[in-house]
């Protein structure tokens, strides 16, 4: 099973990989800087060079580039457009860098565009990527708060459609079930693998953020939960990751470091709830 966390990499990228290792992970996710403040990821080809060799003697990977919260590719405003853009380039350019194969990326809010207007936005801001070979664009289904895209698997199918990129899709349960997909249930979860293969195809899929829920399915709101301790629960995280459709997948935790309670826990709940 491919199950990881997300790793932080302070000290230096190559630190994520022995974090991983703490956890018993074997694939993961980091952030190339803080996703809180527009910055560029400074990495060094020396440390790549030991993030690569340490990822492969651990036997760690696929990884993933968590890109900056602030990046908004729906936006109608061309000064944040700019921006987002620019920051998905470096975000890339360090994925290639680090020889880390998927950079994830919220669509953002379209702020008065629309749905239609938001999504167009979307796929020309990221058409304007220069994307390196190795690397793969993914677009993660949203909570759907206010203006945000990405709650509705149509979002992610219209940006799909739209792009001229090769993007794939990054699956948070946590954020689905939010956004109304009810994933408690093993019917739900059914239901919803089916209705993603519908609407966005499964061979689109990536990877899977593995969170449960503080909140109930359909309020929008976005706080992540211990492994089976949140609103979906045992029997929906179960057949989650247990689907033959998402089984092969990378399963990458966004968990919470509360109760005592950290992502090495979650890491060995998510190999037990495994049918
Ligand atoms: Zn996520």
């Amino acid at each position: 099973m491919l199950i990881g966390a997300h790793t932080s990499i302070a000290g230096g990228v190559y630190n994520a990989v022995d974090e991983q290792v703490e956890y018993d992970g074997n694939c993961g996710q980091i952030f190339s800087h803080s996703p809180q403040v527009w910055q560029d990821p400074n990495i060094g080809d020396d440390e790549a060079e030991r993030f690569r060799e340490r990822s492969d003697e651990a036997g760690v990977g696929p990884w993933v580039i968590h890109a900056s919260y602030l990046v908004n590719l729906c936006t109608p405003k061309d000064d944040l457009r700019v921006k987002s853009v620019d920051s998905m380039q470096k975000e890339v350019d360090a994925a290639d860098t680090l020889g880390i194969e998927y950079v994830n990326v919220h669509l953002g809010a379209h702020t008065g565009a629309g749905v239609e207007g938001g999504l167009d936005n979307a796929a020309s801001a990221l058409d304007e990527l220069d994307v390196p070979e190795d690397v793969t664009v993914l677009v993660e289904s949203d909570a759907g708060s206010g203006t945000k895209l990405g709650g509705d698997f149509a979002h992610l199918a219209g940006v799909l459609e739209r792009s001229e990129q090769d993007l794939e899709v990054c699956l948070d349960t946590a954020h689905a079930f939010a956004a109304g997909y009810d994933l408690s249930t093993a019917e739900g979860v059914e239901e919803t693998i089916a209705e993603f293969d519908e609407v966005v195809g499964l061979d689109n899929l990536a990877c899977v953020h593995l969170n449960d829920s503080k909140h109930a399915c359909g309020t929008n709101k976005d706080e992540h939960a211990h492994l089976g301790e949140g609103e979906i629960g045992e029997e929906g995280i179960s057949a989650v990751v247990s689907h033959e459709a998402l089984r092969d997948l990378p399963f990458v935790l966004e968990t919470p470091t509360e109760d005592g309670r950290g992502f090495a826990w979650n890491v060995e709940r998510a190999r037990e709830l495994r049918a």
